[in-house]
């Protein structure tokens, strides 16, 4: 027999804070209980439906059964700077600018591999997506937490990192739209991280996953859009949440050429690219018509308002998102986190996100995801009310 023992870098892995949760989920739904489930970030509408017909049409074609090029096919990267041209305004190379990746995840995972030897610090938001953290430790780095707290809009208060540890500093994750706490940034803010990059020596990693999930008009500003920014970083973005193409797992990575291509390297020698059909696909789904996109902000909009105003109604509490899909309330006094989701499972048959699972800042809060179709997200609501 052998004695498996896992690599240190699995054993240190943070405890699943989501594993009691999927628990009581699963043994809700054996007793039969109705559950809406509103904790996962995961769009309940389908992809377009001239998306899926560019795959069907791609899929026949011989040509793309072969290995696809690690950094994506030229016309799969033109697509993207065409679009970044027309969304932002930023000119970006497609040879040396763009990458494409196997879902955003994928290059966010990789990223610290390229550049953090062991030791490193990378400047990690909280509460924040696992990834950072965990693609951090996995590259032998040690994160530095930048807590998002209320008081500050949910961005990190620069200021107040010690600077020995930005010297040490070699890499920054910053994420808005923001997941958890469906916070946005302005011109200031990315003014300031840029600043501090270019002083420090950091690399900064921006994840725009929501920055086409955003109300009222106001569009969400690409970190690329100020100047200087290619200097110091590269910004992430993915078609999974702006088309709902989840499952199909592309996205891009754009910015910094020497980054990008450090990136590149890593891919190179673990993954061999997506699928070209898919690419293909993804040409469609990044031509798809503004008026579209629309009608799907507006299916968010009017989920986002019956939930933020029926909770508002029951003494429920949250800024109201300007972007993103979710939306990050204060749980009520008596509870922590955890403890409320369970009550809400429990006595509701309403599922949310305890907020401590997105790291000990996000304590006090609770995530609620708008994937569930506005009838369910009143009901929710209801049933919320009376169990307060
Ligand atoms: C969903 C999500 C991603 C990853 O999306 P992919 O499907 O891998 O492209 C990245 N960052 C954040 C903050 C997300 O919520």
């Amino acid at each position: 027999m052998l004695n498996i023992q896992l690599a240190e870098r699995v054993k240190n892995l943070p405890p699943y804070l989501f594993a009691t949760i999927d628990k009581m989920k699963q043994e809700a739904i054996s007793k039969g209980v109705d559950l809406i489930d509103l904790s996962i970030g995961d769009p309940d509408i389908p992809t377009l439906p001239h998306i899926v017909e560019a795959m069907k049409k791609a899929v026949e074609k011989p040509e793309h059964h072969r290995y696809p090029s690690y950094e994506g096919i030229l016309l799969y990267r033109e697509a993207v700077s065409q679009w970044y041209k027309k969304r932002f305004n930023v000119a970006l190379d497609p040879k040396t600018e763009v990458l494409s990746l196997i879902g955003s995840k994928e290059g966010i995972g990789h990223i610290p591999l390229a550049f953090i030897n062991p030791g490193d610090i990378v400047l990690v938001p909280s509460p924040g997506y696992p990834v950072y953290p965990v693609a951090t430790l996995f590259a032998g780095g040690q994160s530095f937490i930048m807590p998002l707290i209320e008081e500050n809009d949910f961005l990190p208060d620069l200021k107040s990192i010690p600077s020995d540890i930005m010297e040490k500093a070699k890499l920054m994750f910053i994420n808005y739209p923001n997941n958890p706490t469906s916070a946005v940034a302005g011109k200031d803010f990315f003014a300031n991280v840029i600043e501090l990059a270019s002083a420090f020596n950091i690399i900064i990693c921006h994840d725009a996953a929501y920055s086409e999930i955003y109300y009222d008009n106001e569009k969400p500003l690409s970190f690329l859009e100020l100047d200087r920014a290619k200097e110091v970083g590269i910004e992430f973005h993915s078609l999974s949440k702006t088309y709902n193409m989840t499952g199909w797992r592309i996205g891009f990575a754009v910015g910094n050429k020497d980054v990008i291509a450090g990136l590149g390297k890593i891919k190179t020698n673990l993954d061999s690219g997506i699928f070209q059909a898919i690419q293909e696909a993804g040409i469609t789904a990044l031509n798809t018509q503004d008026e579209t996109l629309s009608e799907i902000r507006s299916i968010y909009q009017s989920r986002k308002d019956i939930l933020y105003e029926g909770l508002k109604n029951i003494g429920i509490l949250s800024r109201k998102p300007k972007a993103s899909f979710y939306l990050w309330a204060k749980v009520p006094d008596g509870f922590d986190s955890s403890g409320f989701v369970s009550h809400l499972l429990e006595n509701a048959g309403v599922l949310g996100t305890p907020g401590v699972g997105f790291g000990a800042p996000g304590e006090g809060y609770i995530r609620f995801a708008l994937t569930q179709p506005a009838e369910r997200i009143s009901e929710a609501v209801q049933r919320i009310g009376k169990v307060l």
